[in-house]
Formats: C-alpha cells, structure tokens, sequence
C-alpha cells in the first residue's frame, strides 16, 4: 500500500513539473520542456531494467510506471496543446541521441581506462542500458503515432469524454509497449515474467491517473491555447544575452531593405504618416506615387530569379536617381515601390511620375532585350486622403486603372477636376 502512495506521490510530481514546464513553453521555448524529458528517458530506462519494488499483484518499476506512462501522458498532452510536428522533436530527438550514444560507448570499450582506487565504469551495464535505450525510443516512435492515430479516431466516439478517450488511448499503447518492451529487456537483463504482469496492471493504473490529471490540466490550467506571440518571453540572463536577436532587430528597425537598399515598408509608414500630418499642418500638398514593375514574374521566368533582384536592384536605383533630394523612395512589396514627394501638387507629381516611368527602361539599355517597364498610380492629400492608408488605396486604384489601360502608364487624378471620391482616372500617357 505504502509502495502505490510512493508511486503516486512521484507521478504527480511528474506530472507537476513538467505540465509546468508546457505551461511555461510561451515564456521558455519549446525545448526546456523537450530536454527535460529526454534526460528523464536514461533514468526511466535504468529504473525499468534494475529497480523492481513488490506491490500485491507483482513485480512493477518505478522507472517504467510512473515515468514512461507519464512520458506517454506527456506526448499526448503535447499533440493537443501544439501539433504532431512538435511531438516528432522530442522523439527523433532520443532517437538520434540514443544511437549516437551506444556508438560513442562501443568506442570506449577500445580505450585501457587507468583503473581508479574507487567507482570503475561499468562498460557491460552502458552496453546493456545502450540497447534498451534504442529499442526503447524505436518503440516510442511506433507508441506515439500509435497514440495520436488512436487518440483522434476514439474521437469519433468520446468527443466529451476525455478521461476515458485519453486512458483507453494510453492503456492500448501502453499494452503494445509493454509486451514488446518486456520481450527485449528479458532477453537483454533476464527480468522475470511477473514483472510483465505487475508492470502491466501498474501502467494501466498509470494511464488512468494521468489521463484525470491531463483533463484537470486541460479544464483547468490551459483551457484555451494562448496565441503564440501573445505571451512576453522570459526575462533572465540568458535573455539579456541575446546579442544576435537584438542586432537582428536592430537591423529591421533602421528600415532599409536589404536587396536594394531604399527605405523598407515600415519606414514609409512612419514617414509618410509624419509627413502627411505635417502637410496638413501647413497646408501643403504631398504626393505619392506607386510603382508596380509590369510583368515582373516574365523577368524571373525568362531570366531566373538572381537577374530578377538585380532587376529590382537597378530600378530601385534608377528611382533613387530621379527624385528630388527631399523626396523619399520605398521598396513597398516585392517588386513595388512608392515614391514619396512632400509639397508637391498633383499636377507635378504626374509629370514626375512620367519621368520617373522613363527613367526605368532607360536604365537597362544595352543589358536586355526587353527592358522592364511600369506602371504607376498617383494620388495626393489632401485631397485624395488625410493618412496613409487612404492615400495607398487611391494610388492603388489609379495603378490597377494603368494595368488595366495596357501598363507603361501613369494614372492620376483628372487635371482640372477635384478629387472626388468616385471620380474616374485618366490615363496620362502610354
Ligand atoms: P503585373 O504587370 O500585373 O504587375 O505582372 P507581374 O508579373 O509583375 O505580376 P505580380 O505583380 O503579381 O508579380 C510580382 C512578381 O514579382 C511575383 C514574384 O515572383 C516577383 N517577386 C516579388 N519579389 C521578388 C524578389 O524579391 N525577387 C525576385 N526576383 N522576384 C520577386
Ligand atoms: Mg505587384
Ligand atoms: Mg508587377
């Protein structure tokens, strides 16, 4: 009797720590919880082949009870809170682990070790627990499939029953385990068949203690799965070591765009709203233009896709190369960019835009037969719109009226007329 109280004490123990460690994976990373299990995976194996205790019904192991059970427990746990993909972490992880191990142990057997005046290695039991070890993990593999597959399809039928669906789940791969389990740990350590029997009954009792703690931590703890990023990431030292991380950040913040070194998306928005306020301020116009490469996907195709950066590359800069010192350009989306021009009235920006529309084939004379050109959509505030999304939307839909014209266009608003809200766009040239 006292034997069951010990072994529930250190299952909930367990269970504990490591739905703690799950519960925490927000805040930790995935791999504390990870690791933990894999360390807890050499003292299960020992504890299954060496340390057997008496209870009524037979022979059972702590090792194997209480912690293969609730490794299993675990696995399952960890599929419904995060998906099959994390499950495989853990278990090719022993699995490669496990391998490498016996192999680095079967090198040391050709050492002469200095035989020392107190502990010498065992190098028979490393070769033994080595192989329960492999066997063990080639067995979780096939347990934890097992598992989920079993799991899901007893859905069908216990949908609101979790802590039946969840032991009967266990039970069966716990069965399958154990006979298969037993059979190499008798071949490897002679264990006698009672602990078969006793091992059996004692996982079974196991499955359906875990399972309750499983559906109290399902009701109780995590009812809901929190969104990934919606949990601030720990605080400690070796968070204050992330030098890479940061410098990563860093690079992101200071807004440019890696492949063609023009201002990126999020610096446009912080300068076009800036620059949108303050020509409201002052009552100054500010135009925008949107530049869409035409047929961009035909460059890649005929050309691969290094020619279609360098493409980007080349437009990027013959942008840079005919805007005014004060107006900005932005690489928008993947092979669009916005030109950005503060005081300046619709009419300008149209002629700019036309010139800037030039400026692009020109730039790949003598390089390509069919030099890349655009189309762009202009729109200013404010009367095209008092913030940057109004803005984008009314530039845009002048860019899809100059896509839609046969491209190598500008489309703006019509000379002459305010801007309306369903006012038709003009072509400006071809
Ligand atoms: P459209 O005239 O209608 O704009 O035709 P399009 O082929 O340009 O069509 P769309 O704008 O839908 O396609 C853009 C293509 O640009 C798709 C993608 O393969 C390519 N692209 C986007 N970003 C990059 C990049 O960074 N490098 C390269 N090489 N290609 C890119
Ligand atoms: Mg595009
Ligand atoms: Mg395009």
């Amino acid at each position: 009797m006292i034997g069951a109280l010990f072994l529930l004490a250190q299952a909930l123990l367990y269970f504990g720590v490591m739905a703690l460690l799950l519960r925490l994976r927000a805040q930790l990373g995935i791999g504390v919880f990870v690791c933990a299990i894999g360390v807890m995976h050499f003292l299960e194996t020992y504890l299954a082949a060496v340390f057997f205790i008496r209870l009524p019904f037979g022979l059972i192991s702590p090792g194997s009870t209480v912690m293969f059970t609730g490794k299993l427990a675990m696995i399952l746990l960890l599929y419904i809170k995060a998906d099959a993909e994390t499950v495989r972490q853990p278990i090719y992880g022993l699995l490669v682990g496990n391998c490498l191990m016996v192999a680095l142990a079967a090198i040391l057997r050709l050492y002469s070790p200095v035989a020392m005046p107190g502990y010498n290695p065992d190098l028979h039991l490393l070769s033994q627990l080595g192989a329960l070890m492999v066997w063990g993990t080639a067995l979780l593999f096939v347990d934890s499939i097992g598992l989920i597959l079993l799991y899901e399809r007893l859905g069908q039928w216990l949908a609101d029953r979790f802590w039946v669906r969840a032991s009967l789940a266990l039970i069966a791969t716990l069965s399958f385990d154990q006979v298969l389990f037993f059979t190499g740990l008798h071949l490897v350590t002679a264990a006698p068949p009672m602990a078969l029997w006793g091992g059996w009954l004692a996982k079974v009792a196991a499955a359906l203690v875990y399972s309750a703690l499983l559906g109290f931590y399902l009701k109780h703890v995590e009812a809901v799965t929190p969104a990934a990023d919606s949990n601030e990431p720990m605080s400690d030292l070796f968070g204050k070591l992330t030098y890479r991380h940061r410098y990563e950040a860093l690079v992101e913040q200071s807004g440019i765009d890696a492949l063609t070194g023009v201002g990126d998306r999020k610096r446009f928005e912080t300068i076009a709203e800036a620059g949108i306020a303050r020509a409201l301020a002052e009552r100054r116009p500010l135009s925008l233009a949107i530049i869409d490469v035409d047929h961009f996907k035909a460059i890649n195709d005929r050309h691969g896709h290094v020619m279609g950066d360098e493409a980007l590359r080349r437009i990027a800069a013959a942008l840079k190369g005919s805007i005014r010192s004060d107006d900005h350009v932005f690489r928008y989306g993947g092979e669009e960019f916005i030109v950005l021009c503060e005081g300046m009235p619709h009419e300008t920006a149209l002629a700019h835009a036309e010139r800037l529309r030039q400026a692009v084939p020109a730039a790949f004379e003598g390089t390509l037969d069919q030099p890349p050109t655009v189309s762009i959509g202009v729109a200013t505030a404010p009367d095209d719109g008092a913030n940057v999304v109004e803005l984008v939307h009314h530039a845009d839909l002048h860019l899809y009226e100059a896509k839609r014209g046969g491209r190598n266009r500008v489309v703006g608003n019509e000379i002459g007329k305010a801007a309306a809200p369903r006012r038709q766009p003009v072509a400006r040239s071809s």
